[in-house]
């Protein structure tokens, strides 16, 4: 196997990455139903040999903690005899219900294997950012605008027939929008803007490039395949925490582990419980959570209320819901700050108020969890915790003064 590789890039299974814990796995699911067998099998392998953390990240991809210079071999062995299709080199990420959901216009899935396979045989990689992602969103109701994506496809419907708006380096809002083309061209116009980018500015992310090489050179690319389009309206929030229909009759029921960390233990019950309803299988999704698929509709509240009593988030409106935290110290070597066992502390804290929407702990200044300014982060610095709304510090505390301090903070300005 690979070295162990150095923190910023993204640590797949045959590369994992060295952490406070041992060494950390990600596997990026491609999309489709995972089976509930498979799903157990990547348990049983995270408590052989791992710690048996597994997390769920906010871009929908499956950690594994706790891994030795000698057993991740094995591990990835062990997951990839599994076979569970996966994004493995630049993740290509779909809506979560992608084919299943109701309101989908397109089936975003076989464009990103297609969009996968065209990457795997393109010799771009060591001229690409290990950051950089696509999304591809088929324009169903549990959508993809809050994900920041380097390059952005999103299935619209316009004269009946299925197109594309293109959209470069960041959020459904805040990307820089280029136009429109045909569903059927939409890997080409992914690998046109991959190689423009690779050659005009070798490791970037796409928002810098954009603002410093500028946009003509990734608009004259698509010269002949793209037309002028508006931007498309921003669509409401979609939380995959939740019971949502599916165009089977049957329906997937969104749950979420506290704070995007579970065990290996917890989620083989949940995989029992959804084999107990004939479920076919799980999907990831972005914001930390997983998708039973395949419940009958007369048999979800059931599904709910168990996993409920599993201790896993089934409404949006839980109170962990609004906090994002990153492993932190000691599980991660860089950590100043527990984040991970700040969070229920801070989720206390919000619970019953409204402000400041959610609070990012980030264990040090490199932000993992969510790289944006959010509406508070509380940041380790030195064994402390600096407390920001927005780009603004507004305030530090101690471990131990910190729900006090972040009370206070809160009620003053609500
Ligand atoms: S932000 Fe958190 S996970 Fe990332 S390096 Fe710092 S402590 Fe570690």
């Amino acid at each position: 196997m690979n070295a162990p590789m150095r923190r910023g890039a993204c640590p797949g299974l045959s590369a994992p990455m060295a952490t406070g814990d041992g060494l950390l796995a990600r596997l990026t699911p491609a999309g489709s139903t995972i089976p509930l067998a498979a799903f157990a099998g990547l348990c049983a392998a995270a408590q052989r040999r791992g710690n048996g953390v597994i997390e769920i990240t906010s871009r929908g991809s499956i950690q594994f903690r706790g891994l030795t210079q000698v057993s991740a071999a094995d591990f990835a062995a062990e997951v990839s005899d599994l076979g569970i299709p996966a994004s493995d080199g630049i993740p290509v990420i779909v809506d979560p219900l992608s084919g299943l959901d109701c309101g989908n216009v397109f089936d975003a899935e076989p464009v990103a294997n297609e969009l996968r396979r065209a990457l795997t045989s393109a010799p771009l990689t060591s001229r690409l950012s290990a950051k950089l992602s696509v999304a591809i969103d088929g324009g169903g109701p549990l959508h993809l605008d809050e994900l920041s994506a380097d390059i952005r496809l999103r299935a619209m419907q316009s004269d009946g027939e299925p197109d594309f708006h293109v959209a470069l380096g960041g959020g459904a809002t805040s990307a820089v929008p280029l136009g429109v083309i045909a569903a059927h061209r939409a890997v080409e116009c992914a690998m046109r803007l991959i190689e423009v980018l690779a050659t005009l500015a070798p490791q970037s992310r796409m928002r810098h490039a954009v603002e410093t090489v500028g946009i003509d050179g990734f608009k004259s690319a698509l010269d002949r395949m793209m037309a002028a389009a508006a931007v498309p309206a921003p669509r409401a929030k979609a939380d995959p925490v939740g019971v949502h229909a599916l165009r089977s009759g049957d329906v997937a029921i969104g749950i979420a582990p506290s704070f995007g960390h579970s065990d290996a233990e917890s989620l083989h019950s949940l995989v029992d419980l959804a084999a107990h309803v004939q479920a076919a299988g799980l999907r990831t999704a972005p914001k930390r959570a997983l998708l039973l698929v395949g419940i009958p509709a007369n048999l979800a509240a059931d599904v709910v209320a168990a996993a409920k009593a599993m201790n896993f988030i089934v409404e949006a409106s839980d109170p962990r819901r609004r906090v994002i935290a990153c492993a932190g110290a000691p599980i991660c070597s860089a950590g100043q700050i527990p984040s991970r066992a700040l969070a229920p502390v801070v989720a206390d804290v919000l619970n019953g108020t409204e402000a400041p929407g959610f609070v990012h702990i980030s264990g040090c200044v490199k932000g993992c969890a969510y790289p944006a300014a959010a509406p508070m982060t509380i940041v380790g610095r030195n064994g402390a915790c600096e407390i920001y709304r927005g780009d603004d510090r507004v305030g530090s505390a101690t471990v131990d003064t910190l729900p006090e301090q972040l009370g206070r903070l809160i009620r003053v300005r609500s």
